[in-house]
């Protein structure tokens, strides 16, 4: 595993956040001892592994998961929780690179993996995922030609429903003087992503999955035809491996740790907010504003604010997180700049160069379902499904994903390449907003 300086853990196994303060209890799953086997092998146990072994699962394969220390410990159980259509990249450059049909069943793919959060939800009555319908975007600058276009295309090419927000209307929805206009998109939600993971995991245990946390891979070995992974007391055999690793697989990933760049981001919340709510949001949708490293906050179904932004490759934890992630907040909300944040944390996401996630066959019979990018908690399951009926069905809507191939992540030099973009976008919407 790749070892950072992230905060450090709580008595459960996990980080210190607003999730792990309002999980479902759930306890510790054993590590592996000895040797197991099974159809498929699945390594690291987020929202892409958890979704692939259970979709697996479901399709009458035997499978186990291997995940390094806690069920959805990594991005999967501290993100943002939008839950919204579309892939890291834009539909731009997805379009550019897989031509218009194949673009279109894409993101068609990626609101397949918004109903699959969903549908689990309600037909397993996973308690405290709690999806609230509703994703506003949000325009820092004046932006109407801009936003009336997107909507343009995004209706009538990739079949949105989103709803043009003009100043008056935005205003009134979030109540802050930062924000121009913007759109409304009734197709996205938020939800607590940990639950989310630890409900699905528990009934994939119930479906016959077998489940070991704390149990790390520290080697694979996939010449033959029978995949060997092992972890320090146990051996996994199996004929088909998944690798889910991400921002957090090291060196035992192989070739696919070196084809993810690892991007931390940031996140806080606040003391609940009772009836100041009122002061600063009219809407129980999220919100993100329209920059590529963008804020992203809603109110939870508890009441308090959680709010993400900012994101570095080479900045994995700064010093003054808590003060750093308030000022976002008083900037847009100087209203309620006396409140208390509660915690902040931080977390890594998984980026390819071309910011789509990979769905490769590294090896034959071993793959990798990685790579989300900050759009996991859709593609998370998509890929998940589309990995099962691979395996178990012979499907074929893996294709989707050949143009997106492994490409190495530029090490320490594509680390500052990607703060560099970052900055210099960061820089031009600055001046936009003048
Ligand atoms: C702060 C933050 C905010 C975000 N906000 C949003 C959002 O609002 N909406 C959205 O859609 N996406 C968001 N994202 C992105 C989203 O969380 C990720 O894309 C997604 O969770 C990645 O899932 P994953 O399963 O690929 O990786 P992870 O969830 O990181 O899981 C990888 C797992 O692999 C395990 N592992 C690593 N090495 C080994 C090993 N050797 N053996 C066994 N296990 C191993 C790790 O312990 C980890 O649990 C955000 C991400 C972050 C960090």
């Amino acid at each position: 595993m790749t070892q950072t300086n992230l905060p450090s853990e709580n008595v459960a196994g996990y980080i210190d956040s607003y999730y792990t303060r309002t999980s479902q209890a759930q306890p510790a799953r054993a590590p592996l001892k000895g040797l197991v086997e099974a159809d498929v092998c699945v390594v690291g146990g987020g929202i892409a592994g958890v979704s692939a072994a259970w979709e697996l699962a479901q399709r009458g394969k035997s499978v186990v998961l291997l995940e390094a220390k806690r069920i959805a410990w990594g991005a999967s159980g501290r993100n943002g929780g939008l839950l919204s259509s579309g892939f890291a990249a834009s539909t731009g450059s997805i379009r550019a690179r897989s031509g218009q049909k194949a673009a279109r069943a894409l993101h068609d793919l990626s609101h397949e993996g918004i109903r699959a959060v969903l549908d689990n939800t309600r037909n397993l009555a996973l308690p405290g995922v709690d999806p609230i319908a509703g994703v506003i975007l949000a325009s820092r600058h004046p932006d109407t030609e801009g936003l009336k276009a997107w909507q343009r295309e995004a209706n009538d090419v990739l079949g949105e429903n989103l709803d043009y927000l003009p100043p008056d209307k935005m205003r009134e929805l979030v109540k802050s003087e930062r924000y121009f206009d913007g759109m409304y998109d009734p197709d996205g939600y938020h939800i607590h992503p940990l639950n989310y993971c630890l409900g699905l995991a528990e009934n994939l245990v119930a479906s016959g999955g077998q489940v070991f946390e704390n149990s790390s891979m520290t080697a694979m070995n996939t010449s033959g035809t029978e995949k060997v992974v092992k972890t320090e007391n146990g051996t996994v055999k199996a004929r088909h491996l998944v690798l889910c690793g991400s921002g957090y697989g090291g060196h035992e990933f192989g070739r696919v740790h070196h084809a993810v760049l690892p991007i931390a981001t940031y996140v806080i919340s606040t003391r609940g907010l009772g009836d100041r709510i009122g002061d600063i949001m009219a809407t129980p949708a999220a919100v993100a504003d329209t920059r590529l490293s963008c804020d992203y906050f809603r109110v939870t179904p508890t009441g308090e604010l959680l709010w993400g932004g900012g994101m570095s490759a080479m900045a994995k934890e700064p010093e003054n997180l808590t003060e750093m992630m308030k000022a976002r907040v008083v900037e847009v909300f100087p209203q309620i700049a006396d409140v208390e944040v509660d915690v902040a944390w931080t977390g890594l996401m998984g980026y390819a160069r071309h910011k789509m996630p990979y769905l490769q066959e590294v090896q034959p019979e071993v793959w990798t379902a990685t790579a989300l990018g900050g759009h996991g908690l859709n593609t998370g399951p998509a890929l998940g499904k589309v990995l099962a009926e691979t395996i178990a069905e012979n499907g074929k809507r893996h294709e989707l994903f050949a143009p997106y191939g492994l490409r190495w992540n530029g090490s320490f030099a594509g680390a500052i390449v990607a703060d560099t973009i970052c900055a210099a976008s960061n820089f031009a919407h600055r001046r936009k907003e003048r």
